[in-house]
């Protein structure tokens, strides 16, 4: 948790447990931490880059990393709203053998009183065996199969439009320009896109904070976001 002033961090180091401290964190915010974890040597933020000094927070589903306060406040914790959202509302889309699943999913998180919550309650609390059963539905739940067209450029809106590239490839401008920025391809995670089929996105999205793109999302079986573009390897 963060907040805006040293003050403001101050008023809230009366209900701490004693031997908290307030330090300053990243973006010009102040956090909460402990005299022990203040006085080690500060961790670089996997978001945003920047150093900080309190406690690390878990970064997914943004990435593997660990995180400062302010971008856990502000990029990791409404991400993991939104894609609660978004994979509740999902079944209303999927096939029969996609409908077992999320069920079979849903009571693996009742489980552990994680029915709310999703993926993101469950994972810390999960064994192994029921983390490994999870993965695999939520792959079958989320699994779709990627257009085979050369290049489509699917918007966060939910439209598409089929695109050529000016020459035999895309360029680096061209993709530049179609997804608003520095592009990045995404990974390739079991249940999502095809072995031929890459995705481009915008590097900064989620920092930047683009909308949830949820066909982008669907087909590459990972949370996306902003206007993204699929096409054949080799064909940028
Ligand atoms: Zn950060």
């Amino acid at each position: 948790m963060t907040f805006p002033t040293e003050a403001k961090a101050r008023e809230f180091l009366a209900l701490a447990p004693s031997g908290a401290v307030v330090v300053p964190t990243t973006h010009g915010y102040f956090a909460l931490t402990s005299e022990r974890e203040a006085a080690k040597p500060p961790k670089r933020c996997s978001i945003c880059e920047q150093q900080f000094r309190e406690y690390p927070n878990n970064a997914r589903p943004i990435n593997d990393g660990k995180c400062c306060a302010y971008c856990d406040d502000y990029v990791v914790t409404p991400t993991r709203i939104e894609l609660a959202e978004f994979q509740r509302e999902s079944p209303g889309v999927l096939t029969q053998e996609q409908t077992a699943a999320a069920e079979a999913l849903d009571s693996l998180y009742a489980k552990y009183g994680c029915g709310a919550d999703g993926m993101w309650a469950f994972e810390p609390k999960a064994s192994h065996e029921d983390l490994e059963e999870a993965y695999r539905l939520r792959a079958i739940v989320w699994r779709k199969q990627a257009p085979r067209m050369t290049a489509m450029l699917i918007r966060a809106d939910g439209t598409e439009v089929e695109i050529t590239p000016k020459a035999k490839k895309f360029s680096l401008e061209e993709l530049q320009a179609l997804v608003g920025g520095y592009i990045e391809a995404v990974p390739h995670v079991p249940g999502g896109l095809d072995a031929d089929d890459d995705m481009i996105c915008n590097e900064e999205g989620k920092l930047r904070g683009m909308p949830l793109n949820r066909k982008a999302s669907m087909l590459a079986a990972q949370l996306i976001v902003g206007d993204v573009v699929i096409l054949k390897r080799g064909k940028w």
